[in-house]
């Protein structure tokens, strides 16, 4: 609290965001969703290059180097794409340009129970009404309970998070049919690591109300530099640009589209780093599912894992933290008894598998 701070900011609840080690700090770090390969060989060649003295000027506010090669790689128009400093920047701007409080209607926001926890901060930044829709058995997303709810609009993580579960295209367009009035956010932070791969991206020029948000930081490695994007119809596009030029108009810098465009053509990299990931998390559900964890299937860089009997989520968390092993740990009611884990190298996997064994053997044995 100050007396310096306006009522907005007093009363803000902050997002807080997974635990960083200091530099230098040896850790397996396996808390925030990181991809743990180095970005694209062509990112390293565009930093070679690059002209310092172009640092004297603004970048292209609607980056459009990197705009053409996600429209390429995508199969959409670049009128289809919007880029920002990470993809929390965008659905900000997502939630501040197509939700709002309306005094008369006073309709909410859906969004799934258990889902990203940047949306309630959003929510209650921008003052819009929020309305958590409960997940069904098993953290399962039910399409037809986002039918016939009044709404001013929805966001939905597919994969959701924590939970590593999507919907399919069937279900999103039942969301999109139902909701006709209300711009409906497929946030697909992690949706390259589906498989067999699909995106809500095939559907835009199908639904002017559908909004997919993309981002660098997870498949391209590049959570560090903080690019995202969003692809949608020109029509909401045109909107992000309002809002971003209403806050800052040059969210992406010159050095971050220029590495960021070189990731995304780099599509055959990018492909084996996934196809890795995917293959080490399948090793590691097994292993966890071995030791007695209930996990549903994973369609992301993270697992949701609730512990086998007489090991509770909080003690093995922090057991595997002293061990130099950071998950992430959600205290939240309803899902505080899992924890989700980071897929890192396989010999990083190996390890935590190791770590885990042990405390399964020692909770049997207490
Ligand atoms: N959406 C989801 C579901 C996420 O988990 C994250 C990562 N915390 C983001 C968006 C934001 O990613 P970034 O800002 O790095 O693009």
């Amino acid at each position: 609290m100050s007396k310096y701070w306006n009522k907005k900011i007093n009363e803000a609840e902050p997002y807080v965001a997974g635990e960083q080690p200091k530099p230098g700090q040896k850790v397996i770090k396996l808390n925030t969703n990181e991809n743990p390969f180095p970005p694209s060989p062509m990112a390293r060649a565009v930093l070679r290059s690059f002209d310092i003295s172009e640092l004297r000027l603004y970048p292209d506010t609607n980056a459009t180097e990197f705009i053409e090669a996600v429209a390429e790689v995508e199969g959409v128009k670049p009128t289809q794409v919007f880029a920002g400093n990470g993809s929390d920047e965008i659905l900000a701007l997502c939630f501040q340009t197509f939700f709002e409080k309306d005094s008369n209607t006073d309709l909410p926001v859906l969004t799934p129970e258990f889902s990203y926890s940047f949306y309630p901060v959003f929510e209650s930044f921008y003052d819009i009404r929020s309305k958590k829709i409960p997940l069904r058995e098993g953290l399962r997303l039910e399409a037809e309970d986002y039918v016939g709810v009044p709404n001013c609009g929805i966001a939905i993580a597919n994969p959701n998070a924590p939970t590593s579960r999507t919907i399919g295209l069937e279900d999103i367009e039942k969301i999109l049919k139902g909701n006709p009035d209300s711009v409906v956010i497929i946030d697909e932070a992690y949706i390259e690591f589906a498989k067999p791969y699909f995106t809500a991206v095939s559907l835009i020029n199908d639904y002017p109300n559908l909004c997919v948000v993309r981002t660098c930081s997870k498949s391209y490695s590049l959570a560090g530099l903080r690019v995202g994007y969003a692809i949608a119809s020109e029509e909401l596009i045109e909107g992000l640009k309002r809002a971003r030029d209403s806050f800052n108009s040059y969210p992406t810098d010159r050095l971050a589209q220029r590495i960021a465009a070189a990731s995304v053509l780099d599509v055959n990299y990018h492909k084996k780093c996934l196809e890795e990931i995917i293959a080490t998390r399948d090793y590691t559900s097994e292993e966890l599912r071995k030791l007695g964890f209930d996990l549903p299937d994973s369609s992301a860089n993270f697992i949701f894992a609730k512990p086998c009997e007489g090991l509770d989520a909080e003690t093995l968390y922090k057991n595997l933290r002293a061990k130099g092993i950071l998950v992430r740990y959600f205290k939240t009611a309803g899902i505080n008894d899992r924890l989700r884990i980071s897929i890192g190298t396989r010999e990083e996997m190996e390890a935590f598998i190791a770590a885990v064994s042990e405390e399964v053997t020692n909770a049997k044995n207490s």
